[in-house]
């Protein structure tokens, strides 16, 4: 296997010298290894960072090492002990190399993931596979005390652009409307509800957020009946009107009959998904406050997605104003101006994380079309 060296954040390791014949991502790969998921794994190192020394995990698992970047980064960068596993012995000599070179002491875990998570217990457990997460999460629920983080990459089927996949995975319905990223992360993380709360224990989200072609979740674990109560009280449906851009969100375990709020329509049900908070402000605001004295791969677009993130209201659904202009035949006004009008009429609004022309509100639609026929 060629190896070359790349930098990511702090970080140099050796990866995979890339093949300019496979295909993207490189799955066929000797060992994984994508600079797209920098900014995922800067996220995660910010995070570690960022936390109160009382809220520190005593240790981390990386629990599908690969080269081991993930889990090494959070050693150097945060300062965390932590354990590599994989089970490729492939992977695992090249991520036991590269922190070595490094001088890190970094424990390396031979084996199932599903087999370590179910015998021992991290402060975080990090689950970073290469599709779905989706087989994993059981057993990261019971390991995390009380960190957990997931990404998933099988975004076609969480969005609903592979909706039997998506079902079989996640047992929720997705569907592929305008706001298929917001709904793709919240179909994984109420799967991750489910797979929590049957231990009477809870979940808050840190900072999660939904990008071109992955979801990442950063979640703090809470133990007790209670807990598991409140965050399962914030499971529900996204009523999607089937004849025009309406909707509705509603909470409970079934979906109930919902007509559209807007033209009292029939809708279809999108879910079971989460329709709480996907962040907490304070955690947030502290990442971004460290960036200033953190080195990372993508300091300014995490900055970014940060400053939308704590600015975005916890709706679970947009309206894509260009989509809502173009029904009306008029030519789109700034983004800037529809939200300064829906504020002006009274309402709250923001834009979201993972669209350019997104529009968060709790406006009716009827509001909505106003502020775009304004002059
Ligand atoms: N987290 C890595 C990417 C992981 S790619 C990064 O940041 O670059 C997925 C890895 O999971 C592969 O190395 C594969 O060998 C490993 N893997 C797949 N199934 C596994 C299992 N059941 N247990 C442990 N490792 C597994």
């Amino acid at each position: 296997m060629d190896l070359v060296p790349v930098t990511e954040g702090a970080t140099r390791i050796l990866v995979p010298a890339p093949d300019p014949t496979a295909p993207f991502p490189p799955g066929a790969a000797p060992v994984f290894y994508n600079p797209r998921m920098a900014i995922s794994r800067d996220a995660t190192v910010l995070l570690l960072r960022s936390l109160a020394p009382g809220d520190r995990p005593a240790d981390y698992l990386d629990a599908m090492g690969a080269t081991g970047l993930r889990g090494i980064r959070i050693a150097g960068e945060a300062g965390i002990p932590v354990t590599i596993n994989d089970r490729s012995r492939r992977a695992l000599a090249l991520a036991r190399a590269n922190a070595a070179r490094l001088g890190l002491a970094v424990e390396i875990v031979h084996g199932d993931a599903n087999a370590l998570m179910s015998s021992r217990r991290f402060g975080a457990v990090d689950l970073d596979p290469f599709g779905s997460p989706a087989p994993f999460t059981d057993a990261a629920c019971r390991s995390a005390r009380p960190y957990l983080f997931v990404t998933a990459t099988d975004t076609a089927p969480l969005c609903g652009a592979h909706l039997r996949a998506g079902m079989r995975r996640y047992w929720a319905r997705p569907m592929n409307t305008e706001y298929h990223a917001e709904v793709g992360l919240r179909i994984l993380l109420g799967f991750v509800v489910r797979e929590v709360v049957k231990y009477d224990r809870g979940l808050v989200p840190l900072c999660c957020f939904a990008r071109a072609h992955f979801v990442r979740l950063h979640l703090r674990l809470q133990d007790g009946a209670s807990a598991a109560d409140r965050t399962l009280a914030r499971i529900g449906f996204v009523h999607q009107c089937r004849a025009c851009p309406g909707r509705a969100e509603k909470t409970g375990l079934l979906p109930e009959s919902v007509p559209c709020p807007s033209c009292g329509g029939a809708t279809a049900a999108i879910g079971p998904l989460w329709l709480g908070e996907i962040g907490d402000p304070d955690v947030m605001r502290t990442m971004r406050a460290g960036l200033a004295t953190a080195t990372l791969a993508e300091g300014p677009a995490l900055d970014r997605l940060l400053a939308l993130l704590a600015a975005e209201l916890p709706t679970a659904t947009h309206y894509d104003y260009h989509v809502l202009a173009k029904r009306l035949g008029l030519s789109p006004p700034p983004i800037g101006a529809v939200l300064a009008r829906l504020e002006k009429a009274g309402y709250r609004a923001s834009r979201a994380h993972y669209a350019g022309t997104a529009v968060k509100t709790d406006a009716p639609l009827e509001e909505m079309y106003g502020t775009l026929t304004l002059p």
